[in-house]
């Protein structure tokens, strides 16, 4: 008994967790600073956290109300029907709801390059496949409507990640415009605006009340804190009516999940000090890290530090854990999630110190 081909599905390779690595070096994960992920270091909001533990007796009970609750005010913060906003899983949850809906057999995806490798392996899942565009490092990653148009072939669905992970970089708003007006009839962009809150360039969800051939995705994995719950969404054109019914996987957003997120929608205070302190972070990285980066619209900065594979390696053996972008084909690149003050701190003078031992590749 074998399942199906796999061999094109390649595994998802996450930033490693702090337990992990506690556990391979032989210290307490809290003398970690785990940077390799893009989580929120300020943790969850409050409210959400006792939202969490008043739902906690009620989990014997499948979600309905919440769901409900959480689409709704979605809606009303985004002024889009309950209709457009697909509540998910992660907005992973909400690609494979996409993908679900868009794709027949052998349709094609279109995706940046390096870019999220979830696009592709939904796709792959769905008896689908992927071709990619170059998000050029030699052009600063810029991204524009004419790099994808080269690139694109009519493909069912063409990804857009703005700010774009690994690199920062951002898409401008009236570049998608362009896109939406070029593509072909059958054609969707996807625009991940996974770290959105944290740019300062307009929501593509503004786009839904124009265009019909956009798809919005946003999760509370980053900003909000909310990584461990899995809770996101996409926002998707108005015509799609009932879609979400026919494709959704029943309940897999959970209770908890939901409640959270409502409560974490309340709490403006604890988004608006994240981003801050985002920026602030952002900008000290790129100051003094002695080392070329390069302007990130995200909560993360991309680093060119060599071989960065023996640089993550010696970082994380003192205890400060980055993303080796090798796996995103940047073997010469490490991606720094933005940290609390002292954190960063940290992770400058741990790579500071790194990169002026370690020969350049
Ligand atoms: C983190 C991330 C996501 C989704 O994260 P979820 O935790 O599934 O919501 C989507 N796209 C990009 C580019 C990301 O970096």
């Amino acid at each position: 008994m074998q399942p199906r081909d796999l061999s094109a599905h390649t595994p998802y390779v996450p930033g490693r967790g702090t337990e992990e690595v506690a556990r391979e070096l032989g210290v307490d994960p809290e003398d970690l600073t785990k940077l390799s992920s893009n989580e929120n270091p300020h943790g969850p909001s409050q409210q959400a956290v006792a939202a969490i533990q008043d739902a906690a007796p009620t989990v014997s009970v499948y979600p309905k109300t919440a769901h409900t609750d959480l689409t709704e005010k979605l809606a009303d913060k985004w002024r889009l029907t309950p209709e457009q906003v697909w509540v998910s899983p992660g907005a992973d949850g909400a690609i494979d709801y996409l993908t679900r809906a868009m794709l027949e057999p052998d349709d094609r995806v279109l995706e940046p390059s390096p870019g999220f490798t979830y696009y592709s392996m939904s796709a792959r899942y769905h008896h689908g496949d992927a071709v990619q565009y170059e998000v050029s490092k030699d052009d600063d990653f810029e991204q524009t409507a004419e790099s994808v148009l080269d690139a694109y072939d009519g493909e069912r669905m063409v990804y857009l990640t703005t700010p774009h992970n690994p690199s920062g970089a951002t898409f401008a708003i009236d570049e998608i415009r362009t896109l939406a007006e070029s593509v072909e009839d059958h054609t969707l962009l996807v625009v991940d605006e996974a770290y959105g809150e944290f740019s300062d360039e307009p929501s593509a969800i503004d786009l839904l009340s124009e265009y019909d051939n956009i798809a919005v995705l946003r999760t509370f994995s980053k900003a909000y804190g909310l990584a461990g719950l899995r809770i996101g969404y996409a926002c998707v054109p108005e015509s799609w009516a009932d879609a979400y019914a026919r494709v959704n996987t029943p309940f897999a957003a959970s209770e908890l999940a939901c409640r959270a997120a409502l409560a974490a929608l309340d709490d403006e205070d604890h988004v608006e000090k994240t981003v801050e302190s985002v920026e602030w972070s952002r900008d000290y990285l790129r100051a003094e890290l002695d080392v070329p980066t390069w302007e990130s619209a995200g909560n993360f900065v991309l680093a060119q530090v060599g071989d960065a594979t023996a640089v993550s390696e010696a970082s994380q053996r003192e205890g400060v854990i980055v993303r080796d972008c090798t796996s995103f084909g940047l073997p010469e690149c490490i991606r720094i999630s933005c940290g609390t003050k002292a954190q960063t701190k940290r992770a400058v003078d741990v790579l500071n110190q790194i990169v002026s031992e370690v020969p350049p590749a």
